[in-house]
């Protein structure tokens, strides 16, 4: 059984109890702030569609969500944490009713050292960079939805991305330092996870305790110049990718490689992408340009943009067309369109790559990020695939696994079927502590499901 919210619940005397804490009643607005990007999915999109809250809360500090949460607990109420609600598999979507806990307005950058950082969970990504590149310092790694994600969710629902060329993923030791996390026991305390400890609660949806403060390790800033390359063939593009990877001399946050026809739907970069090309989308830094643009020609390839680092962030950012951008950009012209996220991690000579690129041809286009699992460069593929239906969504799935590639399927709103593939019991038995009602997000933890049915 999973935790739902009593159908007698009496809502006015619950909001009594939260004291001063923002709440939101208003239907449309919670509808709103019950929603994701899970719509990326036409198999969640019949899952999701009519899932709602039954309100929204607001804290603006920990002693506030500490009030919440012991109305929660003490109305035995669910409770999903909200941080900008960009994820694509409906995590942060009550399945059950209850509370939309937002932590968008506790947003404050706390203190900034010397490749650290210490924030409040609803800060903006973009927005500690502000705060610590005038230091020298830099988030190692963002999303493309650098502009409007927190921090908090970033670290609950997101696995890496723009930076993860030199950093790897989010859940890689060393680039999560510290958290603090409220329980939702009997009496809600506040416990601070350090070191190893904070894989607890890293990547874990939000059911297992709600972060309010992180410590998160900075890399130094270096000026990133966006620079887009253009090839006749899609293999040598990937090729380039990486090569350009594996050169540790070339410093570089980016490398997102897209097959034709995938580079028509970026209508803002049309100038520089010509019809039929195959194109990389790159931060380099400036001083690695020059020899960069030798490995350029090296492989036959064009440069047809390059905007040195002080003209960078004016319009849309480069990063604002990768990662899972490219998805965003390509449904906005067709919202048929769904995707794939595969991984190529045995595949050195990208002979895996190419049969599946040749195999499934226009019904499923390549797009690939390159980034570091364990020290190796590795393809990450976000492939966009003409969606026709379900059982061919999954026999796509299937032929993928079958040749060896790893598929993190999005088109599950459960933590442990999308990329983990197996239960955690660290993150289980965490949560039995913390959360013993099962009240956080309730229904997306495939290992606390088995626990208490089975
Ligand atoms: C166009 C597009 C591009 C994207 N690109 C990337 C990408 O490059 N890389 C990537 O990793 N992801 C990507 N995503 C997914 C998503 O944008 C990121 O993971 C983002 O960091 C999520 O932040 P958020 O504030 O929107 O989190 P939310 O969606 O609000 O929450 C995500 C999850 O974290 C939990 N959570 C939120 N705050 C807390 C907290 N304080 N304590 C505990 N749990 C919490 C929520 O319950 C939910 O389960 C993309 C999504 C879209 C739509």
């Amino acid at each position: 059984m999973t935790a739902t919210a009593p159908s007698n619940m009496d809502w006015q005397r619950f909001i009594e109890t939260l004291g001063e804490v923002e709440v939101i009643r208003d239907r449309p607005q919670v509808e709103k702030l019950s929603k994701d990007y899970y719509h990326f999915s036409p198999i969640l999109q019949t899952q999701l569609a009519d899932k709602t809250a039954d309100l929204v809360v607001r804290p603006q500090s920990e002693a506030e969500v500490l009030a919440v949460a012991k109305a929660c607990v003490a109305a035995r109420v669910p409770v999903t944490v909200r941080g900008a609600g960009t994820g694509n598999y409906g995590q942060c979507i009550p399945l059950n009713g209850g509370v939309i806990l937002d932590l968008s307005r506790m947003n404050a950058v706390k203190w900034v050292k010397p490749g650290m950082a210490c924030v409040e969970p609803g800060a903006k990504l973009a927005a500690i960079d502000k705060v610590t590149q005038p230091q020298g310092w830099e988030l190692r790694m963002y999303p493309s939805t650098y502009r409007t994600a927190t921090i908090g969710g970033f670290i609950g629902g997101g696995s890496g991305g723009i930076g993860s060329i030199m950093y790897g993923q989010l859940r890689d030791r060393g680039n999560l330092n510290a958290v603090r996390v409220v329980t939702l026991e009997d009496d809600p305390q506040v416990i601070e996870l350090r070191g190893d400890d904070v894989q607890q609660v890293n990547h874990a949806y939000g059911t297992n305790g709600i972060i309010t403060e992180l410590e998160i390790p900075l890399g130094p800033v270096y000026p990133w110049a966006e620079v887009i390359v253009t090839f006749d063939d899609f293999m040598t593009a990937a090729r380039f990718g990486q090569v350009l990877g594996n050169t540790d001399g070339l410093i570089k946050k980016l490398i997102s490689i897209h097959a034709a026809p995938i580079p028509s739907y970026f209508a803002s970069l049309k100038a520089y992408l010509p019809d039929g090309c195959h194109a990389a989308l790159l931060m380099v830094a400036e001083p690695s340009m020059e020899l960069f643009q030798e490995l350029v020609k090296e492989f036959g390839g064009t440069i047809t943009d390059h905007k040195p680092a002080e003209e960078t962030g004016k319009k849309t950012l480069l990063a604002e067309f990768t990662w899972n951008h490219t998805t965003l950009h390509a449904r906005n012209v067709d919202p048929s369109l769904t995707y794939l996220q595969t991984l190529f991690l045995h595949d050195p000579e990208l002979q895996l790559l190419q049969h599946m690129y040749e195999h499934f041809g226009d019904e499923v286009m390549m797009h690939l990020e390159y980034f570091r699992v364990a020290g190796a460069v590795v393809p990450a593929a976000l492939q966009l695939v003409r969606f026709s239906t379900p059982e061919r969504l999954q026999e796509i799935i299937e032929y993928h696994e079958a040749q060896g590639a790893f598929i993190a399927n999005p088109h599950t709103y459960i933590l442990e079927d999308g990329g983990m593939k197996q239960i955690d019991p660290v993150q289980v038995n965490f949560k039995a502590q913390v959360d013993p009602y099962g009240l956080l997000n309730p229904g997306k933890m495939r290992g606390w499901l088995e626990r208490t049915t089975g």
